[in-house]
């Protein structure tokens, strides 16, 4: 395929009214950090930049090379004059590598993009039109996806868009736009706001970004920095939105290239970016995080001048953030009840993994109680949901599945009757019942006589 190539026009037509944004916008510098990438699906990054982007918004595009051993692209860049290639002398990871481009950039605004990527038509003007209008607003372009195999663009529907969300577990997860917000809005094109970003792909005016203290300079390789960032932004005075008008592709890989580094696995890195930003972000709320570590921090180096930037900036607190940003994030302290729950005939507990995307929409399984929480841990909402993180139970036909939480009731609400130890399913007369081969959940009709339908906190 080759290094330029033409894409359908994505926008919503509200995108292309003409006036829909400021006539003097500001300048971007791009950043592209990479280890070891491809140089066809770079190439295309790149071309995509300089083919879809107004010549005059572009002040240069850095590429910083986090040391990766490959032939250089010296050469064939040589006649694109708003190349800057920068060389880490080290690996320096992802989050300091984007840091160094940071450092080099002329431009006021920064805009980072992963290295294969394409930007779709349009992509950037709407992008510095709200930084344009106000400095302290980060925008993400909506991320379409670039098929991993075949190199198929597939766009996003504007209407049926996701905003970034996290869980306990410090994993960043998408979720339905809030219904606050689509009510918010007049149209659907207009920019969304998302509570956290997923982290590849966004521009942030510069000097905001440095005002921010940037990134921790302390997290490891990858990893927890696109939290960061988000929540300080919100917490500190910014705005975080993703742009719908907004498209650029990104190839999802199922597997990182990156790791292990040092003889480190991206585990054991995640969970130190994931405590440093615990400790000087999360306030009280980080028990919840350390909680799913079993209280084992591990070495997370020294935050002191973290906490102390926090201090300096007069942000406001998590819970503001969570009670006015993110009022959909279940916290543990919300639940009615936790812990496992367990079939004394059987001796089995309800058991799935979660959060993973390839943990939902499967049957719900079990497994003899060990009562060490873990994937047998869960919670009873007030609205009666049955659930860990974002996921559910839910009622689907014969099979009790795991499915993301919709927050309405409907299939995923259960009535726990702990004197008959039965849980009804929603306002039917069903139960939760295990399978002949005691292997899954299923629904059954309630029967005060059946052992698979008995059920106790355990
Ligand atoms: N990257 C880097 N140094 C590293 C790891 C990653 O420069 O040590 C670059 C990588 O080439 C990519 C970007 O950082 O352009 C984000 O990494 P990746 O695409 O693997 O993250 P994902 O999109 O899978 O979250
Ligand atoms: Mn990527």
């Amino acid at each position: 395929m080759s290094f330029k190539r033409k894409l359908p026009d994505p926008r919503d037509e509200w995108c292309k009214v003409p006036g829909r944004y400021l006539k003097n916008l500001p300048q971007t510098s791009v950043i592209i950090c990479f280890h070891n990438e491809a140089w066809s699906t770079l190439l295309r990054t790149i071309h995509s930049v300089m083919d879809r982007s107004p010549g005059h918004l572009v002040k240069e595009i850095i590429l910083v090379d986090d040391y990766s051993d490959m032939p250089h692209l010296d050469e064939y860049m040589e006649k694109y004059h708003k190349v800057k290639i920068i060389r880490t002398v080290k690996r320096e990871g992802l989050i300091r590598a984007r840091l160094i481009g940071a450092g080099h950039a002329a431009g006021p605004v920064l805009t980072f993009l992963d290295s294969h990527c394409e930007c779709a038509q349009g992509w950037l003007e709407p992008l510095l039109d709200r930084i344009g209008r106000d400095r302290s607003s980060v925008v993400c372009p909506v991320i379409d996806v670039l098929d991993d195999t075949t190199f198929e663009y597939r766009f996003q529907n504007a209407s049926m868009m996701f905003v970034g969300g996290f869980n306990w577990n410090v994993q960043f997860i998408w979720y339905p736009i809030p219904e606050r917000e689509i009510k918010r809005r007049n149209n659907s094109a207009e920019p969304i706001r998302t509570p956290t970003m997923a982290g590849g792909l966004f521009s942030i005016d510069k000097a905001f970004f440095e005002r921010l203290g940037t990134y921790d300079s302390g997290f490891g390789i990858w990893g927890a920095e696109n939290l960061e960032l988000s929540f300080k932004t919100w917490m500190c005075g910014g705005t975080l939105e993703i742009v719908p008008c907004s498209h650029v592709g990104h190839i999802f890989r199922k597997h990182s290239p990156h790791f292990p580094y040092k003889g480190m696995t991206a585990q054991d890195i995640m969970k130190r970016n994931s405590v440093r930003l615990a400790e000087v972000w999360m306030d009280e709320y980080n028990y919840y995080v350390y909680e799913r570590m079993g209280f084992d921090l591990g070495d997370f180096g020294d935050v002191t001048s973290r906490k102390e930037l926090r201090r300096n900036l007069h942000c406001k607190s998590f819970k503001w953030y969570l009670d006015n940003i993110y009022p959909e994030l279940f916290s543990p302290g919300d639940a009615v009840v936790s812990g496992g729950i367990g079939n004394d005939w059987s001796g089995l507990c309800i058991d799935s993994p979660c959060c993973k995307p390839s943990s939902f929409n499967k049957p719900v399984g079990l497994y003899p109680c060990h009562r060490l929480g873990g994937n047998q841990l869960w919670m009873i909402s007030k609205q009666g949901e049955i659930r860990r993180d974002e996921a559910c139970l839910d009622y689907a036909g014969g099979k009790i599945i795991l499915y993301l939480c919709h927050g309405t009731k409907g299939n995923q609400y259960f009535e726990f009757d702990y004197k008959n130890k039965r849980i009804k399913i929603g306002l039917m007369n069903k139960c939760v019942a295990m399978s002949r081969d005691k292997k899954i959940l299923i629904a059954k009709k309630c029967s005060a006589d059946d052992e698979t339908q008995n059920w106790d906190l355990v």
